[in-house]
C-alpha cells in the first residue's frame, strides 16, 4: 500500500485532515462480522446475485451507522477489461463519487484468478471509506493517505473479527509513504 502524493495548495487542508484522522468509530456489536460471514458463504456459492445481496446489507448497515446516504454496489464476476481511469480504481474494485456506486469483482480480468474472501472484504471496506470521505468527512477528494488506510484497516478488522495491527510506514520520495509490512506484521 502506497499513499498518494500530497496535492497542490487548493486541497492541502483536506489532505492533511485525511492524514490526521486515524481512527473510525465502530459498531459495538457483531452485526458486521455476521454480514461478512454471509458474504463469505455467498462467495463459496459463487453466485454474484447472492454476493451482491450480502454486500448491500453490509453497506446499508455501515451507511446507517455512519449516518451517510446509502451507496449502491455492483458485484461483477470479472474485472472489466477496461476500467475507467478514474481516480479510485483499484485492482479489485472502484468507487464513483458522483453516482455513489461501488463496484467490486470476484475475478481478475486476464488471469481469471478468484479474489480471496479477505481481499474482497478489504476492497469493500476500502471503497466504502472513499464514500465516507465525501459523505461523512466532507473532503473535496478522497486521497489514499496514511489516515485513510488506518480507517480502512479499522473497519476491515472489525468486520473480520481480527485484531487491528499497528501500521508502520516508510517514507518514499515525493512525500509519499508505503507500509512496512515486515515490521507491521511483527507488531
Ligand atoms: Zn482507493
Amino acid at each position: 500500500m502506497l499513499t498518494d502524493a500530497p496535492p497542490r495548495k487548493a486541497n492541502r487542508a483536506g489532505f492533511l485532515e485525511s492524514e490526521r484522522i486515524k481512527t473510525l468509530d465502530l459498531p459495538q456489536d457483531g452485526r458486521l462480522l455476521a454480514i461478512a460471514q454471509s458474504i463469505e458463504s455467498a462467495m463459496d456459492g459463487a453466485r454474484t446475485v447472492d454476493v451482491r445481496r450480502a454486500c448491500t446489507e453490509f453497506l446499508e448497515t455501515t451507511s446507517q451507522f455512519y449516518r451517510v446516504p446509502d451507496c449502491d454496489v455492483r458485484v461483477l464476476a470479472a474485472r472489466p477489461l477496461r476500467v475507467r481511469e478514474s481516480w479510485s480504481s483499484e485492482l479489485f474494485g472502484d468507487y464513483n463519487p458522483e453516482t455513489m456506486m461501488i463496484r467490486v469483482w470476484m475475478r481478475t480480468a486476464v488471469r481469471k484468478e478468484v479474489t480471496s474472501f479477505g481481499t474482497f472484504v478489504s476492497t469493500l471496506c476500502h471503497e466504502f471509506c472513499h464514500h465516507l470521505d465525501f459523505q461523512k468527512f466532507g473532503f473535496p477528494d478522497s486521497w489514499h493517505t496514511r489516515g485513510f488506510y488506518e480507517r480502512t484497516a479499522a473497519l476491515y478488522h472489525h468486520a473480520r473479527g481480527t485484531p487491528a495491527k499497528r501500521l508502520f510506514w516508510v517514507a518514499v520520495p515525493g512525500g509519499r509513504w508505503r507500509i512496512d509490512w515486515p515490521r507491521t506484521n511483527r507488531g
